[in-house]
C-alpha cells in the first residue's frame, strides 16, 4: 500500500487535536489542537515535526468544527502534507463510546455513525462532538475511510458478572445500562506495552493499568483481554479524579434532589466538575497539590490521602480478580509523573507482591520502565501512554487488510 499517512482526530464539544503519523516508522508528522471553537478567542496550534517548519500560533474567532479543520488542513499543507495528498490512507477518529456493539476499529459508514448516535444517551457529552468531527472530516475527504477507534472497545471483554450491575435486569436492558468503561485505547496499548517490557507476549501476562490523567480509571488484564474496570456507563465511576468523584452511594444524589432542592442536573455537574480533587480542596492539578502539601496545606494532604486511599482499594480489588498479578502500570499526566503518588499507592502493598524502589521511582523518563527491584514479585511500570498511535496503528490495519482482502 503507497498510502502510509493517518490523520487522527480526537474531538471534543469546542475543541479538536490531530495528530498526522506516517505508519512506515510511526513516525509523527505533525501535531496540534484547535481550542475554543465557537468563540472570539479561538486558538490554533500548530507543530510540524518533520522538516523544518516552525511551531504556529494564530488566535481568533474559528466559528465550528468545520472552520477548524479547514483551518488544520491549510496549516498542513503549508508544510506539503496537504489532506488531499495520495500518501493519506485514512482519518482516524477517537470516539468515546461504541456501547457493546463495537468491539473493533470500524470503518464508519450511515449506518455506524447512525449507531454512534443512538449511544448519545448515555455519552451525552462526548459521542455528539465526535460525530460532529466525522461529519466535518467526511465532507472534506468524501473518497477516504474513516475510522472509528472507541473508547469503550478494549473493555467489551468484561465478563457479565464485572459489566452487569445489580440492578431490575428489566430496566438496566430497556436503557442498556451496564458497566462499559473508557480509555480503553490506553488500556490497550499500555497493558501491550507492559508485557513487552517483561519481555512476554501480552497473553501472557496479568496487569493491572492505572490511567491517572484528569480522569483516571484502573483497568485488569488477564492474557491481554479487559476482566474489569472502574469506569462504568459513563466515566463518573471509580476513581477520584480531577473533577469526579468516582464512587460514591448513589442515594447521595437523590437525598441531594430531596434534601438540598437540587435537580438532576446539578448533581450531574456536582459530581462531574466540581468533585474530586478540586472538590476537595479547591485544585486538580496533581504539581499544585503535591506543592501545598510539601508546604503543609492539610485540606491538600486530606485530598491526596484520599485519591491514594481509592487507588489502593482498586488495586487491592484488582489483584483478588486477577489472582495472579505480574505487573502494575502506571500512565497518563499524573501516574507517568507524579512519582509521589506512585510511591504511596504501592507503600505497605508488599504482602500483595509489588515494591517500588525509590531511585527508579524519582527518575524523570519520556520512556517506558520498570521503578521495582528486581526481587519485587509483582513489576511496577512506568509506561508513558500514546492514544493517538495506537488509534493511527488499529485504523491503518483495518484500511491495509480492505485493501489486501
Ligand atoms: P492528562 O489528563 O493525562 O493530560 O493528565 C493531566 C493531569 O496530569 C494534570 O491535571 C495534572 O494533575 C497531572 N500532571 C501533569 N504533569 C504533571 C507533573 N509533572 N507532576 C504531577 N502531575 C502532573
Amino acid at each position: 500500500m503507497t498510502a502510509t499517512r493517518v490523520l487522527v482526530l480526537n474531538s471534543g464539544s469546542s475543541s479538536v487535536k490531530y495528530q498526522l503519523l506516517d505508519m512506515r516508522d510511526s513516525a509523527r508528522l505533525a501535531v496540534g489542537l484547535v481550542e475554543r471553537i465557537g468563540e472570539s478567542t479561538s486558538r490554533l496550534v500548530h507543530t510540524p515535526l518533520a522538516g523544518d517548519g516552525e511551531r504556529r500560533e494564530h488566535t481568533g474567532a474559528i466559528a465550528d468544527h468545520s472552520a477548524a479543520l479547514k483551518a488544520v488542513a491549510d496549516e498542513l499543507a503549508r508544510d506539503g502534507l496537504g489532506l488531499d495528498s495520495p500518501e493519506l490512507a485514512a482519518i482516524g477518529h477517537r470516539v468515546v463510546h461504541g456501547g457493546l456493539r463495537f468491539t473493533e476499529p470500524t470503518v464508519i459508514t450511515d449506518e455506524v455513525l447512525a449507531e454512534i448516535e443512538r449511544l448519545v444517551p448515555v455519552a451525552p457529552l462526548h459521542n455528539p462532538a465526535n460525530i460532529t468531527g466525522i461529519r466535518t472530516a467526511q465532507a472534506l475527504r468524501p473518497d477516504l475511510p474513516q475510522i472509528a477507534v472507541f473508547d469503550t472497545a478494549f473493555h467489551t471483554t468484561m465478563p457479565e458478572p464485572a459489566a452487569r450491575y445489580a440492578i431490575d435486569v428489566k430496566t438496566a436492558d430497556a436503557h442498556r445500562i451496564r458497566r462499559y468503561g473508557f480509555h480503553g485505547t490506553s488500556h490497550a496499548y499500555v497493558s501491550r506495552t507492559t508485557a513487552a517490557l517483561l519481555g512476554k507476549d501480552p497473553s501472557e501476562v496479568n496487569v493491572i493499568v492505572l490511567h491517572l490523567g484528569n480522569g483516571a480509571s484502573a483497568s485488569a488484564v488477564r492474557g491481554g483481554r479487559c476482566v474489569d474496570t472502574s469506569m462504568g456507563l459513563t466515566p463518573l465511576e471509580g476513581l477520584v479524579m480531577g473533577t469526579r468523584s468516582g464512587d460514591i452511594d448513589p442515594a447521595v444524589t437523590f437525598h441531594l434532589m430531596r434534601v438540598a432542592g437540587m435537580s438532576a442536573d446539578d448533581v450531574d455537574v456536582l459530581l462531574n466538575k466540581k468533585s474530586g480533587l478540586v472538590g476537595l480542596c479547591g485544585d486538580n492539578d496533581m504539581r499544585e497539590i503535591r506543592r501545598r502539601v510539601d508546604a503543609g496545606d492539610e485540606r491538600a494532604a486530606l485530598a491526596f490521602d484520599i485519591y491514594v486511599h481509592r487507588l489502593k482499594k482498586y488495586i487491592g480489588a484488582y489483584c483478588a480478580v486477577l489472582g495472579r498479578v505480574d505487573a502494575i502500570a502506571f500512565t497518563a499526566g499524573v501516574g507517568e509523573n507524579a512519582a509521589p503518588v506512585r510511591e504511596a499507592a504501592i507503600a505497605g502493598l508488599e504482602g500483595l507482591g509489588p515494591v517500588v524502589d525509590a531511585e527508579l521511582n524519582a527518575v524523570r523518563s519520556g520512556e517506558a520502565r520498570l521503578i521495582s527491584p528486581a526481587s519485587a514479585r509483582v513489576a511496577v511500570a512506568v509506561v508513558p501512554t500514546d492514544e493517538e498511535l495506537e488509534i493511527a496503528r488499529q485504523s491503518y490495519e483495518l484500511v491495509k487488510n480492505m485493501v489486501n482482502a
